[in-house]
Parts: structure tokens; C-alpha cells; sequence
């Protein structure tokens, strides 16, 4: 069997779904599906919880505004007055309940509450549909099978219970094809949780994992991963097949091809990961696998953007290497700031994170009776690897550089943002 993912991208409307079920035409082997919530989904849901939260009534009519772009896919796809219409009628009136009369608790528990219905939305739709096109289709509810612990926004899968019924219910013994949703999850006792955003390809790996996949398919709306950002290197060129190792330093550093938690549950059962276009997807797009090369090794450019770069100084100065060290980290892990660079001299660190201002706020104040902390904002991290002099000279043309680190395969430089450095052409 295969795991294919389809993202937000490429169910944002009735012709995204009309493409879908043609892709899934040409498979015959057993499918998993995962799909995420319908383009914009989540953020328009996350726009209604923080309007709810806040107590403001306006919750109401961007609730409307969703149900009616839903609406009018399922009206498109399946005509007037019809049970696909009942079943999503009563999901948006179990969601329109829940605020009505729920204890507004902390905000990432109201989150995953809320937020997750864009999933469940988007997969009763393109199961229906599927169904329509297709026997032996099945919708699954991944809350009941899926279960994590209780971390509510960036929830931890527990995997041995998960994978006992993940196992009972993707068993293929009827079905051919299943639909599920990305993204979302549930503790033991039934609540609702997700994965992080951006997280239903972390989805797919794991139930890949789970199910000993022949493979996970990504379908997305570039034509697979490119070695630079169009948006920034308008020639940016596809790369055929990356390693594993690539993908988790591309992901790491910044590049927003799949989600950084992906690649490890597909290293672990050596199961390879195909990014392929929806649009056009007899066109081979990028492998990422155990024993890929990088064929004709060319550099990779990767940029973070909306950065801030910390430097922590222990007032005593004493060497920050010690005890220090462990102190200013384990401050970080508490207060769920992820580090993207690291480094240190005698008596200082330099740490550069994502711009979280509340969550750093925070962090500074926790380390302020020993450490003083200064830092740089509207920063950005400029990543390449496999760099040579002429893309070294590429990024970094006319641009102030705070900080610089370099390996054998990767040079990163922490530079100012500065809007009017144009896209730029690769060598
Ligand atoms: N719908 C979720 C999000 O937009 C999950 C995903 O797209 O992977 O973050
Ligand atoms: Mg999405």
C-alpha cells in the first residue's frame, strides 16, 4: 500500500478535488489518503477562535464565511440537497455547539478543539466524493486512532497504542482506499489535538511508518523540491532525489518544502517520500530516499526569514560553556523556543530563533538575574549547501553580516533583512 498526502494547495476548490480523485484513477495499488483542511482552512479557523476567545460576536460571520466556502464545494461536486450537504451541516453545527456553550479554556487546548474541524471538513467531502468514483472507500476518524499525549499545538504521537490500531483500522481487508486526516490527533481521553501547523505530512509519515507503506506520495502545487525558493531565485532548478540527511538539513535551516518532522518516521522504515505536482503528475518530481545522491551536486539555498538573534552573556562573566550552557538551554526547551543557530565564544552565545516576541520576552526576563541578553531583530538566516564561492557571493552581495558558521557542506550567515535586495539569478 501507499500513503498519498494532498495539502491545502491542491483542495482549495471542487476542481482540486476533481483532480485528486483523477490522480488516485491511475493508482492501483491500496491508498491511505490524508488530506488537509480545504486552502485556507485554518487560517480562517483561527481567525474565528481568537475572535471567539476574545468575545467578540464577529466569531459568528467568519464561521459563516467558511461554512459557505465549504458549501459551495459540495454544492459544485455533489448538486443540491444532497447527504453529503447533511453531513457537513451537522459537523458545522457540532463545532457552532461547542462554541456556544464550552468554558473558553487556554488557548491551545480551544485551539486544537477548534482548529482541527478544517480536516475533518475537507476529508468527509473528498471521501464522499471518492466514494462517488470509486468502491470500497472508507472516511476515517484519525482522533480515535491517532492518539498523542496532551502537549495541545504540537502534540507528541504515543506509538505503540497508535500503531496497535492504526494497524486494526487501515487494514485493507474491504476497503481499497481510505481517507484520513492530516494533522490532527487525540489523547486518551478524547480531546482533540494537532501536530503543529503544517503538520499533515508529518501525518503521512507516520502512518506510512505504521503501515509499512511502500511509499508516501506528497502531491503539491511546485514540481518538487527545488534547490532554492522561486520567490527569492526565480531559476531555481528541481532536484531529482535528496537523501534523507538533505531533507532534514533543508528542513531545519528554512526551507518550507515538507515539514520538518516528516523524514524520520520514513528513515526509520526506509520508506521513500516522492514530492510530485498535482498539476501535472505524470511529471517525475523529487525522491527523497536512503541512497540518493545529490547527482550533479549543486548548491542549495535555503533563507529563514523573521528572525532574531540573541547574544546571552553570564554577568559574572564566567565561561558560558559550563553550567551556563545547560541553564540558557533548558530555559529555551521550557519556554518552547526552538533554536535554529548556535554560537559561542569564551564568555558569550549567540543564539538565533524565530521572531516570537511574547515567547522571547519571556526567556529573557526567566535569565535575567545572571545573564544580561541583548538582541538583534528583523534578521534573517541565509543557509547553503554545498556551497562554492559564487554562491557564497550570491547571498551575501550587499548585505550586513552579524554572523557566519561554516562546515564542510553548509555555510550560514545571520544577516540584516533588507527589502530592497532584489531576487537574484543563480550561476
Ligand atoms: N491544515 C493544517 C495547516 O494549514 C495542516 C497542513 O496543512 O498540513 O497548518
Ligand atoms: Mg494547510
Amino acid at each position: 500500500m501507499k500513503v498519498y498526502k494532498f495539502g491545502g494547495a491542491s483542495v482549495k476548490d471542487a476542481e482540486g478535488i476533481r483532480n485528486l480523485a483523477t490522480i488516485v484513477t491511475e493508482e492501483s495499488d491500496n491508498l491511505v489518503i490524508v488530506v488537509s483542511a480545504f486552502g485556507k482552512t485554518t487560517n480562517a479557523l483561527e481567525k474565528v477562535l481568537k475572535a471567539w476567545l476574545s468575545g467578540e460576536d464577529k466569531y459568528n460571520a467568519l464561521l459563516d464565511g467558511v461554512y459557505i466556502g465549504h458549501l459551495s464545494v459540495v454544492m459544485d461536486l455533489f448538486g443540491q440537497g444532497t447527504e453529503v450537504k447533511g453531513k457537513i451541516d451537522v459537523s458545522f453545527a457540532l463545532l457552532r455547539d461547542y462554541l456556544l456553550t464550552s468554558l473558553k479554556g487556554e488557548y491551545d487546548f480551544e485551539y486544537d478543539q477548534v482548529v482541527s474541524y478544517g480536516e475533518i471538513w475537507s476529508t468527509i467531502i473528498v471521501a464522499e466524493y471518492l466514494k462517488k468514483n470509486f468502491q470500497y472507500v472508507e472516511w476515517c476518524d484519525i482522533r480515535e486512532n491517532l492518539l498523542t499525549d496532551d502537549r495541545y499545538r504540537d502534540a507528541n504521537v504515543l506509538w505503540s497504542e497508535s500503531t496497535k490500531r492504526i494497524q486494526s483500522i487501515f487494514n485493507f481487508r474491504k476497503e481499497r482506499i481510505y481517507v484520513t486526516q492530516g494533522f490532527i490527533g487525540g489523547t486518551s481521553v478524547g480531546h482533540t489535538t494537532t501536530l503543529g501547523r503544517e503538520g499533515s505530512d508529518y501525518t503521512a509519515a507516520i502512518l506510512a511508518n505504521m503501515l509499512d507503506a511502500e511509499c508516501v506520495v506528497v502531491w503539491k502545487d511546485v514540481p518538487g523540491i527545488l534547490n532554492a525558493d522561486p520567490k527569492w531565485f526565480p531559476d531555481a532548478r528541481k532536484l531529482d532525489e535528496i537523501s534523507y540527511k538533505e531533507a532534514v538539513e533543508m528542513s531545519f535551516s528554512g526551507a518550507k518544502v515538507i515539514h520538518p518532522k516528516t523524514i524520520k518516521p520514513l528513515h526509520n522504515k526506509n520508506i521513500p517520500l516522492y514530492v510530485q505536482s498535482f498539476l501535472n503528475p505524470e511529471e517525475n518530481g523529487t525522491v527523497i530516499k536512503f541512497d540518493a545522491t545529490l547527482r550533479k551536486i549543486m548548491p542549495v539555498f535555503i533563507r529563514k526569514e523573521d528572525q532574531i538573534l540573541i547574544s546571552i552573556l553570564p554577568k559574572d562573566f564566567s565561561f558560558v560553556m559550563g553550567d551556563n550552557l545547560s541553564r540558557i538551554f533548558h530555559t529555551f526547551i521550557t519556554h518552547g523556543i526552538k533554536v535554529n543557530l548556535v554560537e559561542a565564544s569564551a564568555v558569550s552565545i549567540d543564539v538565533c530563533v524565530d521572531d516570537e516576541r511574547a515567547k522571547i520576552d519571556i526567556l529573557i526576563n526567566d535569565l535575567k538575574t545572571e545573564f544580561a541578553a541583548v538582541y538583534n531583530d528583523k534578521i534573517e538566516m541565509l543557509t547553503v549547501r554545498h556551497y562554492t564561492p559564487e554562491a557564497i557571493e550570491l547571498v551575501t552581495r550587499g548585505r550586513e553580516i552579524l554572523l557566519e558558521q561554516r562546515t564542510r557542506s553548509t555555510v550560514r550567515f545571520v544577516v540584516r533583512e533588507d527589502p530592497s535586495v532584489a531576487a537574484r539569478h543563480l550561476p
